[in-house]
């Protein structure tokens, strides 16, 4: 059977899927007989003695991995299924309401949880985060769903997903996961950033894959055409081994491009950048040939954890990653928290919009203590390379302003304690908001350069939610309304002798490149496999014929008559052979 969704990330396998069960736990809460009450309360042991084995498996694991520091958050896991307070809150529930040992301790995790996160202390926050995921984890055991989370993952698999949050991405241990595909999501949700850094194919927006595959069942996943075909007979396996095969070797001789410099044919340079999401991930970003990072999403350093991470955590983070690039830029992009990127131990309350809430520097300028942090360690970090600071999600010129006032006093308590930094470190914003685009030259005067998010830029543009499959065919990073806030932005950088970059989605889609290219766009911040690519697209043709191609861009009145342009004028000039995709 096939089944059709949009391609999150490029490549072919052909495997077993899994699926990963993380949401949609369902509860029955209707009340037990008092007969059952005894067999509840043993069922509950049970699952507590199980999830105390698990916690320890687990422990020894992060032990090895990430050391005694961080593997000391389990200790608290064990201390909360050994306490026996809480163990007797649960069967209080189970005997007086009636309740059944899994809808019991949901009432209590929640209650407990609900309390702890209410808490001032950070410290005692974060211990509710702890407590949810130990009540999850029980609960999964008394209702036998297997453990969140892929690690225990022991042969290779194709995860399944109803919806992949970068926490669970970050979890995947890469050695087992050959690809993922979901019922929701877009090209520019963050499961398909991770995919595309991991390089492993991705299908989103598939609606209900889930219901429909069974874990164990042999699939092919084409993350080039946004395909999954599952049970396939013979003849088909043989079609997709051989396509494989071709995506392997197109991919090889692709990649000699990386090592070119981006300079067109009548000799105009830009930079190709990576964007990385961990330390680690520079040496992919380095082996394809990036000439930089123009954007470091430091939220994975916060992700999956259970505490802030520290000064000096963070500190090392940067150092590593700026020691490894020497003299190559590096932006740091400060935490871009909220969207689809939860931090549970901030104790967040959900909201109706949160793309359009409370996040990013608003939850910075909201919470000086972990801004201040983090520019702190950003700032100690400079002095090891060429480190950038970018502030991201800002809609107007007094976040701007008031952002840089909180660097300013960081910048002197470093001074006042004699801690060197780098003096004349550049700062820059993301253009992701419709009106920061909009007022780009006047913001332009408070910072040195922009990098154009048109991840979110085309969805506050568009009021089209990136992460919703039903609206994705109204998801069009080369609109005319999107290319003009690029235009508008550059060329107030321009005017002022700044620099703009793009750090979103789009600066890696072949066929944009030389609309982007001719708009004059200077830098340009893809996933690290999109980059030999697009060296390829930028060696191919010359300067004068990009702003052609801008130009006539600019004249039209759909993404699709651009697209078409773009794709006729590539092909004319022999640089691709295929219509490319978007
Ligand atoms: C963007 O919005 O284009 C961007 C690069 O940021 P993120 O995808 O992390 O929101
Ligand atoms: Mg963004």
């Amino acid at each position: 059977m096939l089944f059709q969704g949009i391609s999150g990330s490029g490549g072919i396998e052909i495997g077993q899927a899994y699926i990963y069960q993380d949401h949609d736990i369902h509860i029955d809460k209707r009340t037990i007989s008092p007969g059952d009450i005894d067999g509840e309360i043993d069922k509950l042991r049970q699952a507590l003695c199980v999830s105390h084995r698990q916690i320890q498996s687990v422990r020894e694991k992060a032990l090895q991995k990430v050391g005694e520091d961080n593997a000391k958050i389990f200790d608290a896991h064990v201390m909360i299924v050994e306490d026996p307070a809480f163990l007797e809150n649960v069967i209080t529930a189970i005997k007086e309401e009636k309740l059944s040992a899994a809808a019991a301790l949901e009432r209590v995790t929640n209650q407990y949880g609900a309390m702890f996160a209410e808490m001032d202390d950070e410290y005692m926050r974060e211990r509710g985060a702890d407590i949810k995921d130990v009540g999850d984890r029980v609960l999964r055991n008394l209702l036998g769903i297997p453990p969140r989370g892929v690690e225990q993952l022991t042969e290779e698999v194709i995860i399944i997903a109803h919806d992949l949050t970068p926490s669970d991405t970050i979890s995947f241990d890469a050695r087992y996961v050959k690809g993922f595909a979901t019922n929701i999501g877009g090209r520019t949700s963050h499961a398909a950033i991770i995919a595309r850094t991991l390089e492993i194919p991705a299908v989103l927006g598939l609606k209900e894959i889930t219901s429909r595959i069974k874990s164990g069942d042999v699939i092919i996943i084409d993350g080039n055409a946004g395909k999954i075909h599952s049970c396939p007979d013979a003849e088909l396996i043989a079609k997709y081994q051989q396509k494989r095969k071709a995506f392997f070797s197109e991919q090889i001789d692709l990649k000699r491009f990386g090592q070119l410099p981006a300079v067109t044919m009548d000799g105009k340079t830009v930079e190709i950048s990576a964007n990385i999401g961990a330390p680690q991930d520079i040496e992919m970003a380095l082996i394809y040939g990036a000439d930089g990072v123009g954007l470091y999403r430091t939220e994975f350093l916060f992700l999956g954890k259970c505490r802030l991470p520290s000064e000096d955590e963070q500190y090392y983070a940067y150092k590593t990653v700026a020691e490894k690039l020497g003299k190559k830029p590096l932006i740091i992009r400060t935490l871009d928290i909220g969207g689809d990127k939860e931090l549970s131990y901030l104790g967040l309350s959900e909201e109706m919009n949160p793309f359009m809430g409370y996040r990013a520097i608003r939850i910075c300028l909201d919470k000086p203590e972990i801004f201040k942090m983090q520019l702190s360690a950003i700032l100690r970090a400079s002095i090891y390379g060429n480190i950038m600071i970018m502030y991201p999600m800002i809609s107007g010129i007094s976040e701007v302003k008031k952002a840089n006032a909180v660097l300013a006093e960081v910048k002197q308590d470093l001074r006042d304690h004699g801690t060197l930094f780098d003096e004349d470190i550049k700062v820059g914003i993301m253009i992701e908001i419709p009106s920061a685009a909009i007022t780009a030259d006047k913001i332009i005067q408070e910072v040195d350069f922009f990098s154009i998010g048109t991840n979110d830029l085309c969805q506050y543009t568009l009021a089209v939610d990136r992460m919703n499959e039903k609206v994705s065919y109204l998801y069009q990073p080369l609109h005319p309304a999107v290319l003009r806030l690029i235009k508008n932005s550059i060329e107030a950088s321009h005017k002022y002798g700044k620099f703009t970059g793009m750090c979103g989605e789009l600066a890696g889609e072949p066929l944009a490149v030389s609309v982007l290219l001719g708009l004059g766009l200077d830098e340009f911040s893809m996933s690290a496999s999109s980059i030999p690519r697009v060296k390829k697209v930028i060696r191919s043709i010359t300067y004068n014929q990009a702003r052609e191609i801008a130009d006539m861009a600019l004249s039209m009145e759909t993404h699709e008559e651009i697209i078409n342009c773009s794709a006729v004028m590539l092909k004319k000039l022999g640089v691709i052979d295929t219509g490319g995709e978007l």
